[in-house]
């Protein structure tokens, strides 16, 4: 695909490939493989195997972290975090987007109301810890396809299956070794009229404070960080600069209905992934038992704009079904199904079948403290000395900044 888009578009000319930076393209999902051996790297291949010999690095496996000690907590005072297993410099807190705020609550760090709510004493308050939580919410549009052979085989025909299964583990080829989509990214002009954009956005606009006060917990600070955010996405909207949705193409079924439920029969998928939701949830403990799951309140589709994107992804899913070069390998919709027929229709079957993309992101948020932040751009969680909050994704950038901030 990725020549296709070059063709069309001129060799050296950067429109139209996502490779190339441009998001209102098409291109490959790359998948992070090890072209020596076909294989996908993972953190532990790439950030643990190679050091771990180092005599300064030990890794604990199946263990819990309960709570930070701290080592004084008066008045606004920043405090200082000594753990039961000894450090001499700093806690990095890496726990994901559900685990972070959840050590710090147990630790006392947060919303005092909830924290005695759940028999924690407060120790500081910083009350927008696992506040800002925002997930990308995922649904499909599939149909029946005249391809010969889709990765549906391979549940279809199990002995097809094995026969891939032993390619892959003899020298790494056959299905299990295919990259397994192409990717787009949809602009708002791809996927509303003109005029119901205009309006979705002037109701984004009317509304902006209705629902800053309602994402922000009675917050009054994180409901100023929120209406910043939402004040700026709706201008974004306006010029196709805040790309709504992610589509990805794959040749297989992929959807909520089982196999055992479904038709035996070969699919062609349109995936779509809301990437930039309004919509804003939480996530709280329940229980000073570090043992005990926190809840989580994504709030899926609180903003009617999330809502009206996502439907608007599967009008424009089944033009692309319908129309050229698709239209010459789909021979069907299955699923929402021809029966679905009207905006609400649609809407009602997402609300019972989408699922989460396992993107969650904000519990600890990176904003200055007086929009309801949590963390400041040193990582730092406000208010203390030797606290730091890093993920995955910025984990080499953490990296130089804790490097930097020591030297
Ligand atoms: C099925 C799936 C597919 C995904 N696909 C993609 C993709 O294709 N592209 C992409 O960019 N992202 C993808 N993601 C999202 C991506 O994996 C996450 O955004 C990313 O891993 C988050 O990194 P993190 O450092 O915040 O936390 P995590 O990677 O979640 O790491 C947190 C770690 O802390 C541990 N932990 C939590 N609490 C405690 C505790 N109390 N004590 C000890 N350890 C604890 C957890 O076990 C975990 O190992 C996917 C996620 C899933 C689940």
């Amino acid at each position: 695909m990725a020549r296709e888009v070059e063709n069309a578009v001129g060799e050296g000319d950067d429109r139209g490939c996502l490779a190339n930076g441009d998001p209102h393209a098409v291109g490959i999902a790359p998948n992070s493989i090890d072209a020596t051996n076909n294989t996908r790297c993972s953190a532990a291949c790439a950030y643990y195997t190679p050091f771990a010999n180092r005599p300064n690095l030990v890794v604990i496996i199946n263990a819990t972290v309960s709570h930070i000690l701290w080592a004084n907590s008066t008045g606004g005072a920043k405090l200082t975090a000594r753990g039961s297993i000894s450090f001499s410099k700093e806690v990095i807190l890496s726990a994901g987007t559900i685990g972070s705020p959840k050590i710090l609550e147990l630790s006392g760090v947060g919303n005092s109301t909830i924290l005695k709510a759940a028999g924690v004493t407060p120790v500081l308050s910083l009350p927008t810890v696992g506040e800002n939580f925002a997930d990308h919410v995922h649904s499909w549009a599939n149909a029946f396809t005249n391809i010969t052979l889709t990765k549906d085989a391979l549940l279809l025909n199990p002995a097809f299956a094995a026969k891939q299964e032993a390619l892959w583990f003899k020298n790494r080829t056959g299905l299990y070794s295919a990259v397994p989509r192409s990717l787009g990214i949809a602009a708002p002009s791809a996927v509303f009229t003109p005029s119901e954009l205009n309006t979705r956005i002037a109701q984004a606009q009317a509304n902006l404070t209705h629902f800053a006060e309602q994402f922000s917990n009675e917050n009054p600070a994180l409901a100023k960080g929120i209406a910043a955010q939402h004040k700026i996405a709706p201008t974004l909207y306006q010029k196709d600069k805040e790309l709504p949705l992610e589509m990805n193409a794959e040749p297989r079924y992929s959807g909520p209905t089982s196999f055992s439920a479904r038709p035996a029969r070969n699919y062609t998928t349109i995936n779509s992934v809301l990437y930039a939701p309004l919509s804003c949830g939480r996530t709280h403990i329940l229980s000073s038992d570090p043992l005990v799951p926190p809840a989580v309140d994504p709030a899926y589709w609180a903003h009617p704009i999330d809502v009206a994107a996502q439907v608007g992804r599967i009008k424009l899913a089944r033009r692309m079904l319908t129309a050229p070069p698709l239209d010459s390998i789909c021979t069907g919709e299955f699923e929402p199904g021809a029966d679905k027929d009207t905006d609400t229709k649609i809407e009602d079957w997402l609300r019972s079948v989408v699922a989460s993309d396992n993107h969650e992101v904000g519990s600890l948020s990176t904003m200055p403290q007086s929009l309801g932040g949590v963390v400041d751009t040193s990582l730092k969680v406000y208010r203390t000395a030797t606290v730091r909050v890093a993920v995955y994704m910025i984990g080499e950038r953490a990296a130089d900044i804790i490097r930097g901030g020591q030297a």
